[in-house]
């Protein structure tokens, strides 16, 4: 039997009076997948229920910042103290020490480079990005940056060029109303393509600035960097004075508890971090060594500031999320469902021979992509079925499974996904996989 969306259909009519295409952010829209949103009443743990009372094993987790599922009692317990000593102060206050204490320890480097030894919070990745990027063209006196086509580093002008997942849904990656002038500052190379980079640093030594690079990309779907690669632009980097950003929005606290800089053994220059450090609340924030990170305002004059920034109750729910996180069981626990879950979606697609399907997986980010050849860039990504994979979409969410609404993203394992949720998503994969077959 078909699920009801009346409420959804409703709401979503209504909205569009109200805010363009209905949403506040657009991917929300559905559009990618031929279908209207629906709309979220409530969540819990793995799932999320709509207004229609329809309840889905949830793989959106808001776009990753919930890697211990919906409403976590360490995270709401966090938020109930903190909202009855109020909401927002414009101050100072311990709990903004704590969360930077928090990240610094999670990511103290490898071998030789300082990592992480000072924090400035903001409150979404667009700014934290923007923010390491206007700090790195401060410290090097240079204007250039380098970014991997299909990454998304959020929607500041110059970072709004061949920008992945939501961009690329939308067939528009680039923005009407970016000029030119400011997109000219910002080279272009293929992902998991290290002479692109030599050849662009060689070509323009003494004028970039940075290399700003998602070290595990998860904007064109889950894209995971070559064995040399990170290591090659840390190289690189170094031979040409280019200071290295990694953007850990998606995968800081996620593939490891250091990150994915922890993971591959690399340090970047700058790490920019979002999501998980929230807890669910708006929160971000650009953190490194004390020498490039003192030339921010005030200690310095590289000027950045916020009215909510370090908000209370943002620094309250990271706190209590990094906390949690500082088990390693937490890590092991994600691995062991995530490859339990991919093991099974790979048995379930074996079902249909013809059907040909590329499964990447780092650690809790997983994207099942609709195309004959492993995925290493955007241009791979671009070679998808998007019809397969709508098609895929449509039956695993008739079937109890939330997915995000694209191609081009990744799905988030948290904690709160249980065997009995992985089952409900591997019978609804049965169906998905044979709805996706039937598409020519
Ligand atoms: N960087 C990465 C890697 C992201 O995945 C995102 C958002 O998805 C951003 C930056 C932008 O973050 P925000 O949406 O909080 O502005």
């Amino acid at each position: 039997m078909a699920l009801k969306h009346d409420k959804s259909h409703d709401a979503f009519t209504h909205a569009c009076t109200l805010m363009p295409g209905g949403v506040s952010s657009p991917v929300r829209a559905f559009k990618a997948v031929g279908l209207e949103p629906v709309f979220i009443k409530s969540a819990s743990g793995a799932t999320i229920t709509d207004l229609d009372d329809n309840t889905y094993v949830d793989y959106v987790m808001s776009y990753g910042p919930l890697l211990l599922g919906h409403a976590p009692e360490p995270v709401t317990a966090a938020l109930s103290k903190a909202m009855q000593r109020g909401t927002s102060f414009g101050m100072c206050t311990l709990a903004e020490s704590r969360l930077a204490e928090l990240v610094i320890e999670a990511l103290p480097g490898t071998g030789a480079l300082p990592g992480v030894e000072m924090v400035r919070f903001v409150n979404s990745g667009t700014e934290a990005c923007m923010s390491a990027i206007r700090l790195a063209r401060a410290a090097t006196g240079r204007d250039k940056i380098i970014k991997c086509t299909g990454c998304y580093h959020g929607h500041a002008d110059s970072l709004l060029v061949e920008a992945g997942s939501g961009a690329a849904t939308h067939g528009a990656p680039s923005s009407p109303g970016v000029p030119r002038a400011i997109t000219d500052t910002t080279l272009l190379v293929p992902y998991n393509d290290l002479a692109a980079v030599d050849a662009l640093m060689q070509q323009h030594s003494r004028d970039i600035a940075a290399m700003l690079v998602e070290p595990v990309a998860g904007n064109m779907g889950c894209v995971s960097p070559e064995a040399t690669y990170l290591q090659g632009l840390r190289d690189l980097c170094d031979r040409h004075g280019v200071l290295l950003i990694f953007d850990e929005v998606m995968t800081g606290f996620r593939v490891a508890h250091g990150g994915a800089q922890q993971l591959y053994g690399v340090t970047p220059d700058l790490t920019c971090l979002g999501k998980i450090i929230g807890g669910g609340l708006p929160c971000a924030a650009y953190a490194g060594p004390r020498k490039l990170m003192e030339l921010v305002s005030p200690a310095g004059k590289v000027y950045q500031a916020g009215t909510l920034s370090g908000n209370p109750l943002a620094m309250a729910a990271g706190v209590a999320m990094l906390e949690a996180l500082r088990d390693g069981a937490v890590y092991e626990q994600l691995e062991q469902t995530a490859s339990f879950l991919e093991l099974g979606l790979r048995h379930e697609r074996d079902r249909f021979p013809d059907l040909p399907v590329q499964f990447n997986r780092v650690g809790s980010m997983l994207t099942v992509f609709f195309s004959d050849k492993p995925v290493r860039n955007f241009a791979d990504a671009m070679q998808c079925n998007t019809a397969r994979f709508a098609a895929f979409f449509r039956a695993m969410l008739e079937h109890g499974v939330m997915l995000p609404p694209s191609q081009f993203e990744a799905w988030f394992v948290s904690t709160a996904h249980d065997e009995a949720a992985v089952k409900t998503t591997l019978a609804a994969a049965a169906k998905a996989f044979e709805a996706a077959a039937a598409v020519k």
